[in-house]
């Protein structure tokens, strides 16, 4: 499974004052399946070091007043086209980003306030279809006794709780599909981060992060366009342990 990711996140040493911001956990990640690495600020040719940049008024400004909005858009579509060459289907990016931000950003005051937006960067890969996550979605994923998963299992589940005894997951029987709001009440009131569910044998989960990495691994090996429109008929014991082992 290939996986696009942050440079700065692996810590490569490409921010604009000439660091990185390494990430445990994307690194883990990242080490176990085909990382494609990118940087569109680099990519576009910025110097290092640099005043930060952020976006404002519809444009993207060093904090010195220069307009670098061309620069930014450039970089993000050479780096968006390396991207989807990759045939990935799943991003992991630094938040608050200009570039790589998705779904909060700085807010143009270079004052570390963030506002709704996406990255130019993130935001192309969103639109081409790539689920686009950040390194705070991948750690907050990540399963531990305090925050368990919840399995959602119609039925009552014993087997796939032996299957997944060593993982910190607690299995919460879902009776019908009209129990699903109830068993997703408990998982949440149990302190559950994450719930999949084995509803009518197709795998899903709360988490988008998690639901692209199910999807990645179940289709490894398959061209992106034999890619399986759901996940109907794979199995989720086999999914989840798949993902457990990558985080
Ligand atoms: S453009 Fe993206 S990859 Fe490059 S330094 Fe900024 S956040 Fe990191």
């Amino acid at each position: 499974m290939k996986l696009i990711v942050s440079a700065c996140l692996l810590g490569e040493p490409v921010r604009y004052d000439g660091g990185a911001k390494p990430c445990p956990a994307v690194c883990s990640l990242a080490a176990d399946l085909e990382a494609v690495r990118v940087c569109p600020e680099t990519a576009a040719g910025l110097p290092v070091p640099r005043p930060p940049a952020e976006q404002r008024e519809g444009g993207v400004f060093l904090s010195d007043g220069t307009d670098v909005t061309e620069a930014f858009s450039r970089g993000s579509a050479l780096s968006c086209a390396e991207a989807l060459a990759s045939g990935a289907a799943l991003a992991v990016l630094k938040s608050k980003s200009p570039s790589c931000g998705a779904g909060m950003i700085y807010d143009g005051t270079y004052t570390g306030a963030l506002v709704p937006g996406w990255g130019t960067f993130a935001a192309l890969l969103r639109d081409a279809g790539v689920t686009v996550v950040t390194e705070l979605d991948v750690v907050l994923a990540q399963p531990s006794a305090e925050r368990p998963w919840a399995l959602l299992v119609e039925g009552g589940g014993n087997q796939l709780a032996e299957l997944l005894m060593d993982a910190p997951i607690v299995v919460i029987p879902q009776v019908s599909a009209q129990g699903f709001e109830a068993a997703c009440a408990q998982a949440h009131a149990r302190g559950c981060g994450v719930w999949i569910s084995d509803a009518a044998g197709c795998p899903r989960a709360s988490s988008p992060f998690i639901s692209a990495l199910m999807r990645g691994l179940a289709d490894d090996g398959r061209s992106a366009s034999a890619r399986a429109e759901d996940l109907s008929g794979y199995s989720t014991v086999a999914l989840v342990r798949k993902v457990l082992r990558l985080l």
